[in-house]
């Protein structure tokens, strides 16, 4: 191990699992290690850096607004924010933003909206969530109550109470969950840290349909499948079905930390001056960049690109599937927000990709995904292809 690994082992919290690599560049789909090695990024910094790494436009706006202006407050408006906002009203179901830094503060933000919002319509009892089983909505209390997962709750429990977990999928069940008692529905259109689930199509309809027959606003946390990932701007745009509250994060300013809650109007008005804010949030740098990456991300052609990529993916690994039937047991998802489901631990394909520096990460004991930079191009994924059929070859015999 190198020194700077010993020293962050040293004095870095021990909460995650790290490689002993240390990145010090990186260049669209390509990171580059202290030693110059190449890494080939299938990863993208978990769905972040959408448009690759130091994307030279980006790097030329960020260099623009560094220059400019860092933070004001929100006491004051500033010109990168309400662009930003207008942009993601324009191309979305919503009418106003809220700012934030993280995943995890746009679903505490979504979540208190609808608490405010139910009670100020309808009074204290309407305070219920519904979320899914195998969720993941993030890590501060609010959001991890939310998150169906017990394995991310052990040892921080009580939960904010009020929330009941039904399985995904199942129409039965959510039905006989629903009553005036909710507030809010919360998922993601595709469970990302679950291992990489797509909601059905009849699921999310029932899911609306129940909302509107009980009063309840449907939450759509698009942190992991939004801005793209999925070949669309935002994956409710395969569904044809639109939240009342969206959660925006990861990909929003490819790697500066900025997040947003979107919503219809009727109900983001509940946050009335005072009721909700973020010292940080709709920072003008991270709101430069990420009118940039929307615009960029949100042209058609660029889309379709992402789309067409994923279905060349899909459609071989599907060949893989068949090929090896023993080893892998289902591909999922859409765009390039792809899991593949092993029979088998997944962990010697990671690590067997990892030593032929290729970089991909594992939400589920036995599933690999993969969320590359959506610039990736055709050539970088037939090189992933070859070196995974392989790695499959390998094992098989
Ligand atoms: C990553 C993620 C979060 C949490 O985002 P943070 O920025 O880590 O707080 C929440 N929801 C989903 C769906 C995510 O993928």
């Amino acid at each position: 191990m190198s020194y700077l690994a010993d020293l962050g082992e040293i004095y870095l919290a021990p909460n995650y699992e790290r490689e002993p690599i240390i990145f010090v560049r990186g260049e669209g789909t390509r990171l580059f290690t202290d030693k110059g090695e190449e890494y080939l990024d299938f990863t993208a910094g978990i769905a972040v850096c959408n448009l690759g790494h130091a994307h030279p436009q980006l790097v030329q706006v960020l260099k623009e607004q560094a220059e400019c202006l860092w933070h004001t407050s929100n006491l004051y408006y500033t010109e990168p924010q309400v662009r930003l906002a207008k942009k993601l009203v324009e191309l979305s179901f919503g009418d106003k933003v809220f700012f934030a830094n993280s995943g995890t503060e746009a679903v505490e933000a979504a979540l208190k909206l609808a608490r405010r919002w139910a009670y100020q319509n309808f009074g204290g009892s309407k305070y219920k969530f519904i979320s899914l089983k195998n969720s993941f909505h993030g890590r501060t209390l609010g959001s991890l109550s939310v998150t169906g997962q017990p394995k991310y709750w052990e040892g921080f429990e009580p939960l904010v109470p009020g929330v009941v977990f039904v399985e995904p999928n199942d129409l039965q069940e959510l039905k006989e969950t629903f009553d005036e008692t909710v507030c809010a529905i919360i998922m993601e259109p595709i469970q990302g840290e679950g291992g990489v689930y797509p909601l059905t199509q009849e699921f999310i309809a029932q899911a609306k349909e129940l909302c509107q027959k009980y009063s309840a606003l449907l939450i759509f946390d698009e942190i992991q499948t939004g801005l793209g990932r999925t070949g669309r701007l935002f994956a409710y745009e395969h569904y044809g079905i639109e939240p009342d509250v969206m959660c925006l994060a990861k990909a929003l300013a490819n790697g500066l930390p900025l997040s947003a809650m979107i919503a219809k109007k009727e109900v983001i008005d509940f946050l009335t001056p005072g009721s909700h804010a973020s010292t940080f949030g709709g920072n003008p740098i991270a709101c430069a960049v990420g009118c940039k990456v929307v615009e960029m991300i949100s042209d058609p052609t660029f889309l379709e690109e992402v789309e067409l990529k994923g279905k060349v993916i899909m459609e071989k690994l599907r060949a893989y599937q068949e090929e090896y039937p023993g080893l892998i047991k289902q591909v999922r998802g859409k765009g390039l927000l792809i899991g593949i489901e092993f029979a088998i631990e997944v962990k010697p394909i990671y690590q067997e990709l990892l030593k032929r520096r290729i970089l991909t990460t594992t939400p589920k004991p036995n599933v690999l995904r993969l969320s590359p930079p959506l610039i990736i191009n055709y050539r970088e994924i037939d090189y992933f292809m070859i070196q995974l059929e392989e790695i499959l070859k390998d094992i098989k015999t």
